[in-house]
């Protein structure tokens, strides 16, 4: 079978825009499947050759079948993956684009904390107890979509102060707050090539945390503020060339200690904090295509080097599976 046989389609929603503009580049025809909030916006775009709407995302596997008959690979996404649960995607049958085992390491805070510490990474310190709070510490909710809701505190007694207003019961972890500025670094590794590739990097527009700098230190204490880290954007980074050594280090530290997850392939995106110090402290991993290269839909500066063509993350995608498909190997990217 050859590339014209199959076809590419994905969930309307986080990074969709550029997954079906570079399947299309690489000469798939796409499928948006899009709740009838997204649709309009998709179909404004032109951004699908077909539309398959569902009522919610919930719904997605009432299009399974349609999927499979039209010979459709799905590419993976954060929306997709946070809506539907984890056992409906490994019992999916449409064919999937990544590695579904490691979707359990990245959801379980210690299994990814594990998978990452075997790579040689520095994290930030985890306190078991809020008793052993001795510096800043962020508190993250597991459920908190967006980093909404966490907070800092540097002592059990404002831990205590702060946890009075949770009334949800949500787990939650205890990290070292580092402080320095954050870089979302994204990676593609290559099944067929058995290479690593840097395709850019971002930091996040999060509110309030990134707006609170806009007024004086007094007007904000006056105001009560506190911080919240809802995510609402990303931003372009280019970094010191001089740390890219050390970045391609640890995304290859990153892809041999993901092997015991049954392998880490295609894009990921190690998300850290880089001290003045340059230490690097990686906080998460994550293990497919990340929003945060959404502003490269035509090309990163560094993708630009390499392949001296528009290539976003999302056409990268499609590059691999066109190359599986010619070389007969799809079955190694698929999940
Ligand atoms: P997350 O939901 O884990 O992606 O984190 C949301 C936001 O919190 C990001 O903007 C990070 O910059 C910030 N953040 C997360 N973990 C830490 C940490 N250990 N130290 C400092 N900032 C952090």
């Amino acid at each position: 079978m050859a590339a014209k046989d199959y076809k590419i389609a994905t969930l309307g929603s986080h990074t969709a825009l550029q997954i079906l503009k570079g399947a299309r580049d690489e000469g798939f025809e796409t499928i948006a499947v899009c709740t009838p909030q997204m649709a309009p916006v998709y179909k404004n775009f032109r951004a699908a050759d077909k539309f398959i709407e569902i009522s919610s995302v919930k719904d997605f596997f009432s299009v399974e079948e349609q999927l499979i008959r039209e010979n459709a690979i799905l590419i993976p996404h954060a929306s997709l993956i946070t809506y539907l649960n984890l056992d409906a995607i490994e019992r999916m049958r449409v064919m999937y684009y990544g590695n579904k085992k490691i979707l359990r390491w990245e959801s379980d805070r210690l299994l990814e904390r594990k998978l990452l510490q075997n790579a040689g990474l520095k994290l930030p310190r985890i306190f078991d107890s809020p008793a052993g709070i001795d510096r800043p510490v962020i508190v993250k909710f597991y459920g908190a979509k967006g980093g909404k809701g966490y907070f800092v505190v540097k002592n059990e007694k404002e831990f205590e102060e702060k946890m009075k207003q949770e009334t949800t019961g949500e787990q939650y972890i205890i990290q070292e707050y580092i402080v320095g500025v954050p870089l979302y670094a994204h990676y593609f590794y290559s099944r067929m090539s058995s290479e690593l590739e840097i395709m850019g990097f971002d930091k996040r527009y999060e509110s309030n945390v990134d707006s609170i700098g806009r007024i004086a230190a007094k007007d904000q204490m006056n105001l009560n503020l506190e911080t919240s880290y809802n995510i609402v954007g990303n931003i372009p980074v280019v970094v010191r060339e001089s740390l890219l050594p050390q970045i391609f280090s640890m995304g290859t530290e990153t892809v041999k200690a993901a092997e015991d997850a049954g392998g880490l392939f295609g894009p990921f995106c190690l998300e850290m904090i880089i001290t003045p110090q340059l230490d690097f402290y990686v906080f998460e991993l994550s293990a497919r295509i990340v929003a945060g290269t959404n502003p490269y839909i035509a090309h990163s500066p560094y993708t630009y080097v390499r392949y001296n063509e528009p290539m976003s993350t999302g056409r990268r995608i499609a590059r691999e599976i066109r190359e599986a498909i010619a070389a007969d190997r799809l079955d190694e990217i698929l999940g």
